[in-house]
């Protein structure tokens, strides 16, 4: 079949605007007129440069990404290690940083070792992705020293589908131990998105799945990381929008020796943010070509939002909820046959998961099926949760939503006797 002839709703790897495709096919084969491919040339060449200022530009005017050297400041970076590489990477980062502050007060060497002990991590665990990142920090500094604010299985039968109300979230009693506060905004299995940021003492936020579908508070974060590979681009680079106050020179790193005689992870170099920081990204060779092709998308989303109104993702902000809101109310007034995993509270707007009559295995299968067959693709859910999961990224078009729209309308018809 044709690329225009499927309508894909893929996870991640997910779809890309066609056009950028078409363009990105082009550069492969030669850059700028210079007779040598995108994925050919240095990342140190001034083409290169050109490259990664572009698209550090248009993320700081799509998010309102304050640009200062100050304290007020953000950086952003381009890393590799997807996703989970930045699950490690914010711990190494943040017990460093945490560290660093108790060890440059002259006063609070004495008793340093006591004041270690209480060092927390707080998690918010409300989807498989926050709860591995929580199990990621666990390894790395040990189980003592995390803290779960919220275990969302707790408050719905062993699964997840809920933001649990602040009022039953344990947080760690002093603010001064806490190194961070970490949340995921989506999580991408199981369908359930933060309402609005949580807050909490250095906040730092997964948003892999619902970057650039939303305005975010940026000055509410430390720090914020993605992998590209679903609303943003291709796989091979993570975006990691830090906050100065944690990086030096505002924020004095623990040294490494200090770090390992409390028994704390010393993080290998290419997850370090500061040093990633300093060298703008280019501390080893960075997937140039990612790094365009996630320029390219975010100019697409510019050229779509009037300048002078702020914030300019607010278009797609509102785009994303038109879609997801047709979907829903498709499986709401269809509620004999189909049912919402998430709680209403808490649905995605980027992944929008569901069973068909209660998860009937054989009338599931048939629904992917018959999708299928109308060229409706990748709707199958995680294969840890089953079901089904309609990936609603800024590529996918409202007229593939109102095309699935119309299959489900027709499918639960056929069913709902
Ligand atoms: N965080 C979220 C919310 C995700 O959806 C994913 C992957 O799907 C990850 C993290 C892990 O990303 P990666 O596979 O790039 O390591």
């Amino acid at each position: 079949p044709s690329r225009d002839s499927i309508s894909y709703f893929g996870a991640g790897p997910a779809p890309l605007p066609t056009p950028v495709l078409e363009e990105a096919s082009k550069v492969l084969l030669n850059y700028n007129d210079s007779g040598i491919g995108i994925t050919e040339i240095s990342h140190r060449s001034p083409e290169a440069n050109a490259i990664l200022a572009h698209t550090q530009t248009s993320l700081r005017k799509l998010l309102d990404i304050p640009e200062s050297d100050g304290p007020e400041g953000y950086q952003i970076l381009f890393l590799q290690g997807g996703g989970s590489g930045e699950f490690s990477a914010v711990v190494y980062h943040m017990v460093s940083v945490w560290l660093g502050a108790l060890a440059a007060k002259k006063q609070e060497q004495q008793g340093l070792e006591e004041k270690v002990e209480r060092l927390r991590l707080d998690y918010l665990v409300t989807g498989s992705w926050s709860l591995k990142a929580s199990q990621e920090a666990a390894r790395l500094v040990g189980p003592s020293h995390i803290n779960i604010v919220t275990d969302a299985r707790k408050h719905r039968d062993g699964k997840f589908g809920l933001v649990p109300p602040q009022d039953t979230w344990t947080r760690t009693k002093s603010e001064d131990d806490v190194a961070l506060t970490y949340y995921c905004d989506n999580e991408t299995v199981d369908g359930v998105e933060f309402p609005s940021a949580p807050s909490g003492p250095n906040l730092v936020a997964d948003m892999s799945s619902n970057f650039l579908s939303r305005p975010v508070d940026i000055r509410r974060h430390a720090a914020i990381f993605g992998g590209a590979q679903k609303n943003v681009g291709t796989t091979g680079i993570t975006i990691a929008i830090v906050s100065n106050r944690i990086l030096p020179p505002h924020a004095a790193m623990a040294d490494p020796a200090l770090l390992r005689k409390f028994g704390l992870s010393v993080g290998p170099i290419v997850l370090d943010w500061p040093t990633i920081a300093k060298n703008n990204s280019l501390y080893n060779t960075l997937p140039i070509f990612d790094v365009w092709i996630a320029g390219q998308v975010m100019q697409r989303l510019l050229d779509q939002s009037p300048a002078g109104k702020s914030p300019r993702i607010a278009e797609q902000e509102a785009e994303s909820d038109r879609k997801a809101g047709m979907l829903y109310s498709v499986l709401d007034g269809h509620s004999g046959v189909y049912g919402v995993v998430p709680d209403k509270s808490a649905r995605s707007r980027m992944n929008i998961c569901f069973r068909v009559k209660g998860g009937d295995a054989e009338v599931e299968k048939a629904f992917l099926k018959g999708a299928e067959g109308e060229g409706l693709m990748g709707l199958k859910g995680h294969r840890s949760v089953g079901g089904i999961r309609i990936s609603n990224y800024n590529a996918v078009k409202l007229s593939a939503v109102e095309k699935l729209a119309k299959y489900m309308v027709g499918f639960a018809e056929e069913r709902k006797a």
